[in-house]
């Protein structure tokens, strides 16, 4: 019998590696690249967060030529943005472009310069692309602000991304609209930076106030949620919103990064430990059903298994439901890469510990819910989210919305049966 053949790959394929704002303009690229009339190409959308994410993309750029020898290959994202170079020097690689290029479609046009890189820290707009959904998903992020002014000692981001600079109110609302006028349940508000929304537009509005335009001229959206936000600089607004509206996703992703103030004073974070417990608090006592996750790094430089311990006690403290941890990886070209290093055995087990920590927290909040009924946006094969981003796995596969009841969980996710 002949084995089954393969679909044939998309005449454009885009490998969105990294964050939701990659995911975002990965949706946008295959419009513009589809306006240049790019065909028979891969498009690889990078990250620099991590040298493993820098790593898995040189590996699938060589697998991608191995698959498809006459393909264009084009490389773009922040891993490009700061070292093209390196990927020019790929033999698989025929093209480079720059994130503040990848959003204009004559970048994809044939005949352009094998390198097209820009000084990204010159870069004043967002190039924000209006889609009209996102591929294959229920759930639309959009870009509202990207670049950050900031200089976390640890992170190579501004260095891919440039300063931080916001998509105008009116243009996000109109996102918005469309969106929701295409049918899509939910949309998520994605940055690098997000809660630095609306310090370079006149006026200096803040995210609070953004939030409040959308949710007051597009009533037929039905969730609006929060990607990942600094817990130093949330604006009463957003937090009374946040606490308040129902159509407002309740959970929360904080970019907390340690739990010991001595090593968020290395990190160059703008909160203690204790102002993260405090609005951790304050958002439990104003809206008991949010949902609490956090960005850790394990084995940051200097730092000691005491300071460890305080990143390990504020998952509870901070009532924190799961936990996204990373091991430290230096980047060069960042102060934290010229500080004393931990060993790579320790930071590897370190980061170990926190996941264990992570999961145990996860299933606490997962215990939480066995018993209990809710509305879950179903994304596909029976995978689906609550609106405080639990993750459900249902043997039904009805509209995007399903109502189910719980009846145990797998450590991951919640099973649940049609209610
Ligand atoms: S806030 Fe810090 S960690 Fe976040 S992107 Fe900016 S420099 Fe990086």
């Amino acid at each position: 019998m002949n084995a089954p053949t393969k679909p044939p790959k998309a005449d454009v394929e885009i490998v969105t590696l990294g964050c939701r704002l990659n995911a975002y303009e990965s949706e946008a690229m295959r419009a513009l690249a589809g306006e240049a009339g790019l065909n028979d190409a891969v498009i690889f959308n990078t990250c620099a967060v991590t040298g493993e994410a820098v790593r898995q993309a040189r590996q699938a750029i060589r697998r991608a030529r191995r698959e498809r020898p006459d393909a264009e290959i084009i490389v773009t994202g922040c891993a490009a943005q700061i070292d093209p170079q390196s990927f020019a020097d790929m033999p698989e690689v025929s093209r480079v472009i720059g994130n503040a290029e990848k959003m204009r479609a004559e970048s994809f046009a044939p005949g352009h310069e094998r390198v097209q890189v820009a000084d990204i820290m010159g870069v004043r707009e967002t190039a924000s692309h209006l889609i009209d959904g996102f591929h294959e998903r229920t759930r639309a992020y959009i870009q509202v602000q990207n670049g950050c002014d900031h200089r976390c000692t640890f992170c190579i981001i501004p260095y891919g991304r440039g300063n931080s600079r916001s998509s105008p109110a009116g243009e996000v609302v109109e996102q918005v609209r469309r969106l929701a006028a295409n049918g899509v349940p939910e949309v998520v508000l994605t940055g690098v930076d997000l809660t630095s929304w609306g310090h370079d537009l006149p006026g200096q509005p803040q995210l609070g106030s953004l939030v409040a335009r959308i949710l007051k001229l597009v009533p037929e959206l039905r969730m609006l949620r929060l990607s990942s936000i600094d817990s130093a600089e949330m604006d009463d607004q957003l937090f009374e919103l946040v606490t308040q509206h129902d159509r407002i996703a309740p959970h929360l992703h904080l970019s907390l990064q340690h739990g010991d103030d001595l090593i968020l004073k290395r990190m160059k974070r703008r909160h203690s430990r204790a102002q993260a417990i405090a609005l951790c608090e304050r958002l439990k006592t104003a809206r008991p059903e949010i949902a609490l996750g956090a960005d850790f790094i394990a084995g940051f430089p200097t730092e000691t298994e005491e300071h460890f311990a305080s990143t390990l006690s504020i998952i509870e403290a901070a009532h924190l439901a799961y936990v996204h941890a990373f091991p430290y990886s230096p980047r060069p070209g960042t102060p934290a890469a010229r500080m004393p290093q931990n060993e790579r055995h320790v930071i590897k087990a370190r980061a170990a510990r926190l996941r264990a920590a992570g999961e145990a927290a996860l299933a606490r909040h997962l215990s939480a819910w066995v018993g209990r009924e809710a509305d879950a946006l179903i994304e596909r094969d029976g995978m689906g989210r609550l609106s405080d981003f639990t993750t459900v796995r249902c043997d039904v596969v009805a509209a995007p919305t399903q109502r189910l009841r719980f009846t145990h969980h797998d450590g991951a996710h919640l099973i649940g049966v049609a209610a």
